[in-house]
Order: C-alpha cells, then sequence, then structure tokens
C-alpha cells in the first residue's frame, strides 16, 4: 500500500518535471538583456574631414581660368610680356602670373607690374599675380611677393624668404628632378613650409605623366592633415603652348585676396586639354556623411582615385562602402576635349578591428547574428560591440536542463533514502 503511493508520487514529479522542462524550452520566457553599450568613444565610421569645396556656393560662384607659369623674352620665352597677356586675354583668362626665370635675363627682376610693358590688368578685367620660378634648384613657383633679387639658396631657404614676405609657392616640374618614388625628398618641404601650398602636376601639355604618381605618394603620407594642391600649367614660352593647361579658380571675386585664400585651401580644379574641344566644367560638388558627387559638362566618365589606385567610377561615390578608400580621394574627370582633376578630400579612417581583443569581437559578432545583417553591421561599426544576456535557444535549453535535473536528482535521493530504511 505505502509502496504503491510512493511509485505514484514518484511517477507524478517526473511527469511535472518533463512538462515544465518541455514549456521551458517551447514557449517564450522574459529575458532582461541590458542594453547595448558602446565599448569605446572612438569613431567607428569613416569620417569626412577635409572638403577644399565645403564654402563654395556653385550656384554663384565664378570659374576663373588662371595659368600661374608663364615665359616671356624677359627670360627664355619668345614672345613679349604685352604679346603674352593679350594671348591669355584672347582665350578668356582671367587670372595670369608670368613667372620669368630669376637666373636668366638682363635684370634677374620679376616681369612686374604690367604697366611697364604696356597692360592695365584693370583695364582688361584680368587679375595679375606678381611671380617669379626660382630656377637654381627644383623649380619654384613664386607668387604675391618678389623673391627675383634674391642671393642663390636651397629650397628650404627660398621657402622661408616666400613664407616672410607673405608669398605662396609652388613645386614646379618635378618629374625633370626625380621620379615619384623620391617622394621622401618631397614631403619634409610640405611639412615645415605651409606657405608651400602644392605640386604642378601637368605642365606643358603632360611632359611628365609620372608627377601624378608623386602627388599621391605624398598624399598618401601627408593626408588628411597635411594637404598638397594640385596645379596645371602650360609652362609657357612659345604661342603653340598656349591653352593646354589651366586651373578654375573658385572665387567670390576677382581680388588678390581671395585668389590666394582659394590657393590655400584647394578651392580649385585643373584640367588638361590638349586640343580645340573643352575639357569638362565642374558644375557642382557635394558632399555628406556618406557620399560626394560630382556634376560636370562635356565628360563622359568620373574615376576615384585613393591610396594611387582607382576605387571607383561614376558620378557618386559612396565612401562608406567603398573598399580601397584611404585618408584621401581624389577625383579624375575624363572627357573627349580631355581631363579635369579636382582636389583631395580627406578621411580619418576608424582603427584596424585588431585592436580590439579577439573574443570581445566574437561576442559582439555572435550578439549580432540573429538580426541578419548584423555581420555588415559589425564591419561599419567595430567598436560599438554589443553586450548582451546571450544566445537565446542556448540559454533556455540549460534552463530545462537545470529544471529537469532538480527533481530527478530530488527523487533518486528520496528512493535511496526509502531502500535504506526498508532494509
Ligand atoms: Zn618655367
Amino acid at each position: 500500500m505505502t509502496r504503491s503511493w510512493r511509485g505514484r508520487g514518484a511517477r507524478f514529479i517526473l511527469t511535472a518535471a518533463a512538462v515544465l522542462s518541455l514549456c521551458l524550452a517551447l514557449f517564450p520566457i522574459p529575458t532582461f538583456a541590458s542594453p547595448p553599450s558602446v565599448i569605446s568613444p572612438i569613431p567607428s565610421q569613416v569620417e569626412l574631414v577635409l572638403n577644399p569645396y565645403e564654402h563654395v556656393n556653385w550656384h554663384e560662384t565664378g570659374h576663373y581660368k588662371g595659368n600661374l607659369h608663364t615665359h616671356t623674352t624677359k627670360s627664355d620665352g619668345r614672345m613679349s610680356a604685352a604679346q603674352v597677356i593679350d594671348s591669355y586675354k584672347a582665350l578668356g583668362y582671367t587670372i595670369l602670373s608670368i613667372t620669368d626665370h630669376d637666373n636668366m635675363g638682363s635684370t634677374p627682376l620679376p616681369t612686374w607690374p604690367w604697366e611697364a610693358y604696356g597692360r592695365n590688368p584693370e583695364h582688361l578685367g584680368m587679375l595679375a599675380v606678381q611671380g617669379n620660378e626660382l630656377s637654381y634648384h627644383n623649380h619654384l613657383g613664386s607668387y604675391f611677393s618678389d623673391t627675383s633679387g634674391r642671393p642663390r639658396g636651397s629650397v628650404a631657404e627660398n621657402l622661408e624668404a616666400i613664407g616672410a614676405a607673405g608669398g605662396l609657392a609652388i613645386f614646379f616640374h618635378p618629374g625633370r628632378y626625380h621620379s615619384p618614388e623620391a617622394w621622401t625628398w618631397y614631403a619634409p618641404y610640405y611639412l615645415q613650409h605651409p606657405r608651400l601650398v602644392g605640386l604642378e602636376v601637368y605642365n606643358q601639355g603632360d611632359r611628365y605623366p609620372r608627377d601624378r604618381e608623386l602627388w599621391d605618394y605624398l598624399l598618401k603620407a601627408l593626408m588628411p592633415h597635411r594637404p598638397v594642391w594640385g596645379f596645371s600649367n602650360d609652362d609657357m614660352h612659345l604661342a603653340s603652348q598656349i591653352g593646354k593647361n589651366f586651373n578654375s579658380f573658385l572665387l567670390e571675386d576677382l581680388s588678390k585676396e581671395e585668389l590666394k585664400a582659394a590657393m590655400i585651401e584647394g578651392r580649385f580644379y585643373f584640367s588638361h586639354q590638349p586640343g580645340s574641344s573643352p575639357a569638362p566644367v565642374i558644375r557642382d560638388i557635394r558632399a555628406d556623411g556618406e557620399a560626394i558627387t560630382i556634376r560636370a559638362e562635356h565628360h563622359t566618365e568620373v574615376y576615384w582615385i585613393s591610396m594611387g589606385e582607382e576605387i571607383h567610377r561614376g558620378g557618386t561615390l559612396f565612401y562608406q562602402d567603398t573598399p580601397g578608400l584611404g585618408s584621401y580621394v581624389r577625383a579624375v574627370v575624363v572627357g573627349e576635349g580631355g581631363r579635369t582633376y579636382i582636389n583631395p578630400f580627406g578621411f580619418t579612417t576608424p582603427p584596424s578591428e585588431l585592436l580590439l581583443p579577439a573574443a570581445l569581437l566574437q561576442e559582439g559578432a555572435a550578439a549580432e547574428a540573429p538580426g541578419g545583417d548584423g555581420a555588415s553591421r559589425q564591419e561599419h561599426y567595430p567598436l560599438h560591440t554589443r553586450v548582451s544576456g546571450g544566445h537565446p535557444i542556448l540559454y533556455r535549453a540549460s534552463a530545462a536542463l537545470f529544471f529537469l535535473f532538480i527533481p530527478a536528482s530530488a527523487l533518486i535521493c528520496w528512493r535511496w533514502i526509502l531502500r535504506r530504511k526498508n532494509a
């Protein structure tokens, strides 16, 4: 009698435990997962930190065509200053710098002012930029100051002098002196001389195509903190060399101050136009937190280059999602009449995921996985690793086993005690 009661009780407890376990495994149970927590405040996505066109109002800003490398009979050019000025005026140029060599001619003075050669820039509707080509070493374009009377000096000394005079400088035709691999020769000058604003990457048509490679090496090393703007100049000595290379400055008005500011900010684009049909003209460049879009005329394709490699084709670059994007991107707009280049945009990219402990990343990936696109989001937000209550199915299975284990072991103990008592 007692024994059959005990047997029924045992069966009841076992059945109840089994049903409870089944319920736990099948039906939802409330979980108290902690909210996602941000492990680190370090920026987790690509951030656009340098946009040379940020302040351009594309509906109102003027595009002023300029050449910043020109010679006359005052050094080794074949045309007089007046003929040179008239020729550029006739082609629609509004900005011109005559940059005769400082080591040639009877008097080593800049071809300046234009009035000395019978031309008044104001009457012509042009901006005359005082210029000079410092030619005792790697040639330097010097602007907005008179540096021609200087004694021979090193590159560093000349850059110091240009800076002290409130001028600006760019390196002319670097390919004449160095291969792109010698970029380490150039980089320190950019780091030490803030008035050195750029590099001529097109010279007299395209005499040194590898100068764009040098540009990429320098951008790779210096961006986004120290931009190097690209320039395209005729380096004109003969009439046949006029108009193949030009810079289009985006200015509020045609003034020395505005041009200086645009040269410092990179607020211009530049073209190589070998024939008579027009090179692409930029109409608009827009950038936000996701993309950069270029709208142009006379063009067939837009190429985007980062770290010396082509990373995308098309008018819009979604930089958050483009593999290969590094600390800068520059675009080449190609058309039947030539090529137009925009100045580089600068980015900071998130630090490598390997900086985080691998276990933490795995935990983050597991927490993201049930969401479906967790894997792709993890790529963009590597540092926002989620910490939650763990995997729900595993959690429920272990709870079920636990509830089955307690009554089963209680039952075994009870039967063992009864057996000892009866014995
Ligand atoms: Zn020259």
